[in-house]
């Protein structure tokens, strides 16, 4: 039987249960989400679970990673079955605080990192990695965890967080998890749900199409000549194209011949209204 998991709002009765364990001598790991669960995040839950005797999973849609035309308002929200799926697989607690907990009316502080959020989505999202940087920053001093749990879905957010724990001398331990694909390949996430059955059909080509320019420039083929041949498979698909890139797996600078650091291939693509992000390794 699965242990029930307990839902806290607050800091304060955070900081209390999580002063509990401590004394304990558990080992705390935090998964921090925005909600809507599904096979990638439950991952991430199990990896924490092997590193920690008690799991935290946040849910908090942080209104300052959106910009104002962005779907904030839209992003699906559905606590009750977030924590039916987190008890299935053995987290503790579950962690939702409310948006005046987390940004009262006078709150006026900003993290910005700079270097590995430039490029990629801190192009076309320029608000994005402050707003996370700052949330993650605020959940890891509310916590205070052993280990957090990151995807590699979001890769380049992983490599920010990475240098804001480095930069900062937050004394917490960053773990990647690899991205977890449904059958057809397509990347688990949130937002396939505003995927129509047509969108959902052709989703899976980013996938497909990454995998295919990674296999290319592995087997010796110009990175450039792969990445157009890319680009244009994915336009004429009917894909809104907004970066198609090889860059360094370290440090994300970017790639034009591979040499012996590992790279990989990052891409960022619209059907319709719904943005899809992926990489893999080459
Ligand atoms: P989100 O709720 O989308 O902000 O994601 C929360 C965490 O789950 C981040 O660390 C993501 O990288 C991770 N994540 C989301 N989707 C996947 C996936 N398909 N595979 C692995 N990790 C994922």
């Amino acid at each position: 039987m699965p242990t029930k998991v307990n839902i806290v709002r607050t800091i304060g009765d955070l900081r209390a249960l999580v002063a509990h364990w401590r004394k304990a001598g558990e080992v705390i790991a935090l998964v921090p989400t925005m909600g809507a669960l599904h096979e990638g995040h439950l991952a991430l839950v199990r990896k924490a679970r092997e590193n920690a005797s008690r799991v935290i999973v946040s849910i908090f849609v942080n209104p300052t990673q959106f910009a104002a035309h962005e779907d904030f308002g839209a992003y699906p929200r559905q606590t009750e079955s977030d924590t039916e799926k987190v008890e299935q697989v053995g987290g503790h607690l579950i962690y939702a605080p409310k948006e005046e907990e987390m940004y009262p009316p006078d709150f006026s502080t900003n993290i910005i990192v700079g270097g590995v959020s430039e490029g990629l989505c801190g192009l076309t999202r320029p608000h994005f990695f402050s707003g996370v940087a700052t949330i993650v920053t605020k959940l890891f001093l509310q916590v205070m965890p052993d280990v957090a749990v990151l995807g590699e879905k979001d890769y380049q957010q992983l490599l920010v967080v990475r240098q804001l724990v480095r930069d900062l001398n937050i004394p917490v331990q960053i773990l990647g998890s690899p991205i977890i694909r449904e059958e057809d390949g397509l990347a688990w996430s949130s937002r396939n749900a505003y995927l129509n059955a047509q969108e959902r059909t052709k989703a899976p080509l980013i996938h497909s199409t990454i995998s295919s320019i990674a296999r290319e420039i592995a087997g010796g083929l110009r990175i450039n000549s792969a990445l157009k041949t890319g680009r244009s498979q994915l336009e004429a698909a009917g894909f809104i194209v907004e970066y198609l890139e090889v860059r360094d797996s370290n440090n994300l600078s970017s790639v034009c011949e591979l040499g012996d650091d590992s790279a990989r291939v990052f891409v960022a693509a619209r059907l319709c209204r719904t943005r899809l992000i992926d990489n893999v390794a080459i």
